[in-house]
């Protein structure tokens, strides 16, 4: 997209794409898997006057819109609003969307392994199936654009295993590598989880907006 300034000159303007979200991890991988598309991405610690944001929604798509909107409408900002969690199915689909707050108020991730570790103890590996969720919702000031999701499979391990990522990842088990989230390479995890499916679909719906909506 270009446009003319004073000058005269052709410049090419680059749109920017607020990212709703203070977890710096999350940032981090959202930034890799969009790093070249035509956004310049911004994060709410660009704008550390934002409300808190009650993720109060019943799916992860609701919870995701909810950031995304809440945000747009405060900034005018085009926002992009992210919602994510584990879903074990021993645990009817606990967390879910409880995820970051798993084991209480004061969670932290430590815990929260803790906890998952300790419901599981009685489950053999082989019934631990799990899946991480992800959902991306693109709002601008004026409408939601679109929500979308991806998902990745896997089982929860009994042990946690490497240090890499954040959250489940040293418990989230994939078998086709026989290792954890923690244990791959994050250049792998920015491959195949859930994060980067939703993503793929995401950028398309970022792709259009800017080609036909934003200017
Ligand atoms: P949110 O910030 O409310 O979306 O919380 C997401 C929570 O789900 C995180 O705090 C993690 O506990 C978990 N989670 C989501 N995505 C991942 C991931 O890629 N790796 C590990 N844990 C994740």
């Amino acid at each position: 997209m270009t446009y003319s300034h004073p000058g005269g000159e052709s410049r090419v303007r680059m749109q920017e794409l607020l990212v709703a979200t203070r977890n710096k991890k999350k940032l981090a991988e959202i930034r890799d898997l969009l790093k070249d598309l035509n956004v310049r991405i911004t994060s709410l610690d660009d704008y550390p006057d934002m409300p808190a944001i009650e993720e109060d929604g019943d799916s992860f798509s609701a919870n995701a819109l909810k950031k995304a909107a809440t945000i747009a409408l405060y900034t005018g900002k085009l926002t992009l609003g992210e919602d994510s969690g584990l879903e074990v199915k021993a645990l009817n689909n606990e967390p879910g969307i409880y995820s970051a707050r798993y084991s209480g108020p004061d969670s932290n991730d430590e815990k929260n392994n803790a906890k998952l570790l300790r419901e599981l103890r009685e489950v053999p590996k082989f019934k631990r199936q799990a899946r991480y969720v992800c959902s991306v919702a693109l709002v601008d000031k004026n409408r939601i654009i679109d929500v979308v999701s991806g998902s990745c499979e896997g089982f929860i391990d009994l042990k946690k295993k490497g240090t890499h990522g954040f959250g489940y990842d040293p418990l989230f088990f994939i078998p086709r590598f026989q290792k954890t989230f923690g244990e791959l390479p994050p250049e792998l995890k920015a491959k195949i989880s859930h994060r980067a499916k939703a993503l793929r679909k995401f950028r398309k719906v970022l792709r259009e907006y800017l080609d036909t909506d934003s200017f």
